[in-house]
């Protein structure tokens, strides 16, 4: 048989500040490794009550229909889009970076006319511009858009966008993968009607769960339907029936990702939102006069605080500086996509990785590598 001889035997342990996955506290770590319960066990159901209280905590909202999908965030892209949207169904979105895209693709693949409205990557989207696009697509029957654009580190205002989309008839989609659990997401005071996330980003719990919530709008949108949900596994319907009060088998549940989760959710809810918030700014600051007193620059004008993208330096050859993070301290930074690619460092101060101790161990490692 043949294997790579260069493959670990325990893999190492990085410092992950770069666009997600973010570091895992011990505590979640711990828990994924408690004994595997039957999906139908009352044990299990009760953590799953417990998961789904917590997330509407987090998500700050009431929505009953609220739960963690089995796969990563592009998951609850997909939950969200197939549910939402019938073939045939006219749809805009808000396409800055690499997401927006891919929720163009989503939605296209479920029978929608997707009437795109675009600015450059690193900008966001005036609220003009969108009523604009409202009015000229009158049909349109979902908006989507994205809070914190990953690819380019832009944040997306969502404040007063509801109303005008409410207005319009149609229903406000928002992807806040990287900024839940590290800006704020007010789902019911910002009338958002569905939106989705994922649980390696400002959670800093491993990859492999999407939190979403659907607004009691969105839920009667679905339960209009003429044709079924046409993906299987992603059928809120039927995963609602297990979520719910009947408990109908429809998948197995991924168990002990369930209990990491509860735990990172609990990690969340003992600091407290306003805290974390605050934290993630704090770091954001510290890191953003650190790379400005280097001469380094911002690419977005209104910057997440989980994610900062900053241009490389003219002459530097970016992945080399990378390679050299990884090699001599174990941080991993992001590269640039799409056209921002050899252009751009994104550096991810996420959940467990937005801390002084982070910030300046990244500050140092740059200082070090640019010189
Ligand atoms: C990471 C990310 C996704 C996709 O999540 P995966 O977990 O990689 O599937 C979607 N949207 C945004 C904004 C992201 O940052």
């Amino acid at each position: 048989m043949q294997w790579n001889m260069n493959a670990p035997s325990h893999p190492s342990e990085r410092i992950l500040l770069g666009p997600g996955p973010s570091p895992v506290p011990a505590r979640v770590l711990q828990a994924m490794a408690a004994p595997t319960l039957g999906h139908l066990d009352p044990e299990y159901l009760a953590i799953m009550d417990e998961t789904r209280e917590r997330l509407r905590q987090v998500f700050q909202t009431s929505n009953d229909l609220t739960m963690a999908v089995s796969g990563t965030g592009s998951a609850g892209m997909e939950a969200c889009v197939v549910n939402l949207i019938e073939p045939g169904d006219e749809a805009i979105v808000c396409i800055n970076g690499v997401f927006g895209g891919r929720m163009k693709d989503v939605m296209e693949r479920s029978g929608a006319t997707v009437h795109a409205i675009e600015v450059p990557w690193g900008e966001t989207f005036p609220e003009e511009m969108i009523c604009k696009a409202l009015e000229q697509h009158p049909k349109a029957k979902v908006l989507g858009i994205v809070h914190a654009e990953t690819s380019t580190g832009a944040h997306q205002s969502l404040e007063g966008l509801s109303q005008h989309v409410h207005d319009a008839g149609a229903l406000l989609l928002v992807d806040c993968v990287t900024s839940l659990g590290g800006l704020p997401v007010e789902i019911d005071a910002w009338g958002i009607d569905a939106a989705y996330s994922g649980t390696q980003k400002c959670l800093s719990c491993p990859p492999g769960l999407a939190p979403v919530t659907f607004s009691p709008r969105a839920v009667e949108k679905m339960n209009q339907r003429q044709s079924k949900v046409q993906s299987w596994y992603l059928d809120m319907s039927m995963l609602s029936s297990y979520w719910g009060e009947e408990r109908v088998y429809h998948h197995t549940a991924p168990i002990n990702m369930t209990y990491a989760l509860r735990e990172a959710l609990k990690i969340v809810m003992e600091e407290g939102l306003d805290r974390r918030v605050a934290r993630h700014r704090a770091s954001h600051e510290r890191l953003r006069s650190g790379l400005e007193a280097m001469g380094l620059s911002y690419i977005p004008n209104d910057s997440l605080t989980t994610l900062n993208a900053i241009r490389v330096p003219d002459g530097v050859d970016e992945a080399k500086v990378r390679r050299g993070l990884l090699e001599d301290y174990g941080i991993e930074i992001g590269a640039g996509l799409g056209p921002f690619k050899g252009k751009a460092w994104r550096i991810g101060l996420m959940g467990h990785g937005s801390t002084t101790r982070h910030v300046d161990l990244v500050l140092t490692a740059l200082q070090q590598h640019l010189s």
